[in-house]
């Protein structure tokens, strides 16, 4: 079986050994005589893999023992929704930075809450194609947050720094967790749905600070309070196993395979250097939907043929050659390549290749 070169924004591409490993344990796991989908979450060896998932996410971005290291169902959009019920409280204001359709998503959650959301910059005017200087917004101490989305999946646009802000700050980082290295530590939260770096769809991992837990009012839904996630070892009810599992794999490989995230985040510079050159030495035929090179996001390529036309056979002629996914979102259109950590870099040149190939025929 020859496997094609996968840009699917998420569900997306999983490291090869990952899922060859997967393949065996799925089989058997260990000495179990049953596979790793079938066995009880309760079990020793579903704890030594979940304990591994939370030890090895921990040593990869140097989290603390201050934070919590916690899986939950329902994905980001579920985490979104917690966060509203769990940190805003009555007349509570969380303040937002608005880059894209996810950040909607969360505002959305927060004015459905007690309190109310804020935006301090939004950048609906302008397709959401470049982002805003944070060291210019008036964050507010007092706020009961300050939500930012990392990587805008859909724009292509990404935050590479951070600001200092006085009120916990909540980042979606949903498709660019653990692509670099961060100071975690600068953080009140941060989340995203595995799906995109971390593994299969079924969950959301998040990293939040331990006294931020103190503030969750009484009386929430167990499901809908994060204090009992982190009581319970992410395990109030059956949890994502399989998922959970195949994150461990995936954190495992970045950490022993790609040897850390500060080697992750050279491989993920140099394919993005490799598809952003190959518009720019188009002349025009590939236009970048990200104008400022600063605002690129370095997971999510988004781009457009100077003639729109052309999109759509770009699109079946790349499939018929064995390059898949590369449809931009519904909502937007246009073409999106997601080259997220797992996707090699070969597949990458296979694009590039492909890309010059298509120009010269067609332009
Ligand atoms: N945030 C971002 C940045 C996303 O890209 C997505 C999904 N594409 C979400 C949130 C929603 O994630 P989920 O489907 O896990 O709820």
């Amino acid at each position: 079986m020859a496997r094609k070169h996968n840009f699917y924004a998420g569900p997306a591409v999983l490291p090869v050994s990952v899922v060859k490993k997967a393949q065996e344990n799925l089989l058997e796991y260990g000495n179990c005589g049953i596979g790793v989908a079938e066995m009880s979450h309760r079990s020793k060896e579903f704890d030594a893999i979940i304990k591994n998932a939370v030890l090895t996410a921990k040593r990869l971005y140097n989290v603390g023992d201050d934070y919590e290291v916690l899986f939950v169902q329902g994905g980001a959009s579920m985490v979104m929704a917690i966060n509203a019920l769990n940190f805003v409280p009555e007349g509570g204001v969380a303040q937002f930075v608005d880059t894209g359709n996810w950040s909607k998503r969360a505002i959305k959650e927060v004015n459905r809450s007690k309190g109310s959301a804020e935006v301090l910059w939004s950048g609906a005017e302008c397709g959401y194609s470049k982002l805003p200087d944070l060291s210019t917004l008036p964050f507010k101490k007092d706020a009961a947050f300050v939500h930012i989305t990392s990587n805008n999946t859909i724009a292509g646009t990404q935050f590479r720094t951070f600001p200092k802000t006085e009120a916990p700050l909540f980042v979606d980082m949903s498709s660019d967790f653990f692509s670099h290295p961060i100071d975690v530590n600068q953080f009140g939260m941060l989340y995203g749905g595995i799906q995109k770096n971390l593994g299969p769809a079924g969950s959301a991992l998040v990293i939040v600070r331990k006294d931020l837990l103190e503030r969750i009012p009484e009386g929430l839904s167990e499901m809908l309070d994060l204090s009992i996630y982190a009581k319970k070892g992410s395990m109030y009810n059956t949890p994502a196993a399989f998922t959970i599992y195949m994150t461990s794999l995936v954190l495992e490989w970045l950490e022993k395979e790609i040897g850390g995230l500060e080697n992750m985040a050279k491989m993920n510079a140099e394919k993005a250097a490799l598809l952003y050159g190959a518009f720019d030495a188009s002349g025009g035929f590939y236009q970048p939907v990200v104008k400022d090179p600063a605002h690129r996001s370095l997971m999510n390529v988004t781009f457009r043929l100077a003639d729109a036309e052309l999109e759509g056979v770009l699109i079946q002629e790349a499939a018929e050659a064995g390059l898949i996914g590369l449809k931009g979102h519904r909502s937007v259109g246009g073409l999106r390549a997601s080259i997220y950590n797992s996707c090699p870099k070969a597949s990458v040149e296979a694009l590039v290749e492909f890309l010059s190939q298509f120009a010269k025929n067609k332009g």
